[in-house]
Parts: C-alpha cells; sequence; structure tokens
C-alpha cells in the first residue's frame, strides 16, 4: 500500500511538472495577442472548402467558434438544398468595422462577428445557393426566412415572428406594394450601399414575411422555382398560377390576423428603436419616389 501510494505520488508530481511548461506556453501567447491571419476549413461531408482571413484578428478560440458557426450553417444549407449548390470554393473575411455582412458570389464579408450580428447563415445563403442581379426579393427573402427557422435571430425582425412586424407596419400604413419591390430599377432603394435604413427595413421584412407564408401554404419546391429569378411578378404567376395581386391580398389576409403584441419588445434594440421613430415619421410613398440613392 505504501509503495502505491510513493508511486501515485511520483506520478503525480510528474504530472504536474509536466503540465506547468503548457501553462507557461498559453500564457505567453495570449499575453501577445497572436492570431492566425488566415485559415482554412474543409466540409468533408458535403466536399466544400472555405477559406478565412482573419482581418479581425479572432483569436484561436474565437476562431474556432467562428469556424464551428460556419460548419454547422452549411450542414444546415446542405441537408435542405444540397441539389442547388454548385460552388466547391468559398472566400470569407472575418473584418473589423460597423458595416452590415455582404456576400459577393462564393465570398463573404463578415463584420460585428464578436458581436452576433454576422448573420453568419443569411450571407451563407447568399453564397451557396446563388445571388444574381434581379433576384434581390427572393434572395433576401430566403435569407431571411432560413435565419428564422434556424434561429439566429437579428435584422430585421429579431426573434419575434416577421409577420407580426408585418401586422405591425400595416396597421401603422406603411407598406411597399409587391410590385414596387419587385421592381428590377428599384432595388437600390431597398438593399445594398445606397439603400435607405427605413424602406431596406420595410422590404426584408416584406419579403421575409411573403416568403415565410408561400412556404408555409404551398411548400419549398415551388417557392424556389421563384428563387433568384428576374422578371418575378410574371414568373409569380407561372409558377402559383394566380396573379401576384392575388397571393398579395391572400397573404394581407393572413397578416391582418397577427397580435403585434410583441412588436413593442422589438423597440428594445436601440438600432431598431431608431429606424421605427423615422420610419413613423415617414412617407413611404415619397420616400420611394424622391430618396436619390446615387448620392
Ligand atoms: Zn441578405
Amino acid at each position: 500500500m505504501k509503495k502505491m501510494i510513493m508511486s501515485i505520488t511520483i506520478l503525480m508530481l510528474f504530472l504536474v511538472s509536466c503540465s506547468t511548461p503548457t501553462h507557461e506556453t498559453e500564457e505567453s501567447v495570449s499575453m501577445e495577442e497572436t492570431y492566425k491571419p488566415e485559415d482554412e476549413m474543409y466540409v468533408h461531408e458535403y466536399d466544400r472548402t472555405f477559406y478565412i482571413k482573419n482581418y479581425a484578428r479572432l483569436t484561436d478560440e474565437q476562431l474556432d467558434r467562428f469556424k464551428k458557426d460556419i460548419y454547422d450553417a452549411v450542414l444546415y444549407l446542405e441537408e435542405r438544398f444540397h441539389d442547388r449548390i454548385d460552388e466547391k470554393k468559398y472566400y470569407i473575411s472575418v473584418d473589423v468595422g460597423y458595416k452590415a455582412s455582404n456576400a459577393d458570389g462564393n465570398s463573404i464579408h463578415y463584420y460585428r462577428y464578436l458581436e452576433g450580428r454576422a448573420g453568419i447563415i443569411h450571407e451563407l445563403t447568399h453564397a451557396m445557393l446563388g445571388y444574381q442581379f434581379g433576384g434581390y426579393f427572393t434572395q433576401e427573402g430566403l435569407a431571411v426566412y432560413i435565419q428564422n427557422k434556424y434561429g439566429e435571430f437579428g435584422y430585421p425582425s429579431s426573434d419575434i415572428s416577421i409577420h407580426s412586424l408585418m401586422s405591425y407596419f400595416k396597421e401603422n400604413n406603411k407598406y411597399i406594394p409587391l410590385e414596387t419591390l419587385m421592381n428590377e430599377e428599384l432595388v437600390s432603394n431597398f438593399g445594398g450601399k445606397y439603400a435607405n435604413e427605413v424602406l431596406q427595413w420595410m422590404a426584408y421584412t416584406e419579403a421575409g414575411s411573403f416568403t415565410e407564408y408561400l412556404i408555409d401554404e404551398y411548400g419549398l419546391e415551388m417557392f424556389m422555382q421563384l428563387y433568384n429569378q428576374p422578371e418575378l411578378a410574371s414568373k409569380v404567376e407561372e409558377v402559383y398560377k394566380k396573379p401576384l395581386s392575388q397571393l398579395e391580398e391572400e397573404w394581407l389576409n393572413f397578416i391582418k390576423k397577427q397580435s403585434t403584441e410583441e412588436v413593442a419588445k422589438l423597440f428594445e434594440i436601440p438600432y431598431l428603436k431608431d429606424i421605427n421613430e423615422r420610419l413613423l415619421k415617414s412617407n413611404i410613398h415619397e420616400l420611394i419616389n424622391t430618396y436619390d440613392w446615387s448620392s
């Protein structure tokens, strides 16, 4: 017994002395704040590679978390849309600054990752499922739909129902007719660098709510026939065998029945509170027609 205690003690001493230098290394690493400027992740289940530029200088731990977030979102999209995903390689940057994250082809710039506002699955939806000019309405609609189903809550409706927010807009007579929203010539009003913030908030909400309604009511298959398509109004009629105005009316009747009670909670978020105040003062029709997005 004594011998055994002795050997355990020796073993423990050995273990302690072995682990000490490791601790020191870890500490010196974190003091110098080293980081990997680039990294890469291979999703072998689906043969996709993600090249990552770490401009935000995420620590190794943060970078691992980021990669895990990307990985989980990729699996979610692959499980549902595998047949529609072509690209094998994606170029991702984690950037510094307060811009909105954005995707361009198979590259994505993520901003505000550490604040939880990067919109991981939203941008991956654009990059992996396709994003071409003219398809704006369904691209944003599907990305908002997916982020909400996935539970990555953020802009435009956080964790409250998108239909409730839509109902709140309608109650306050703030509405952009779908045909206007789908008009490719007006697209710069509603999204991107020059968009008006009030209009963009409405556009994302309307696109998200209408998309969710169509998918819940008519199924994902039909919606995917519209996805990323230009000249959407006529495409809608072709797929759903009824005019856009009729579908719009159906959807708005459904929206009317949604409670707006929980919307107030949304305005505890400062930037949404601010946009909401501007929304309530705006004449939407005037805003669309007079907003100079080229300046
Ligand atoms: Zn988007």
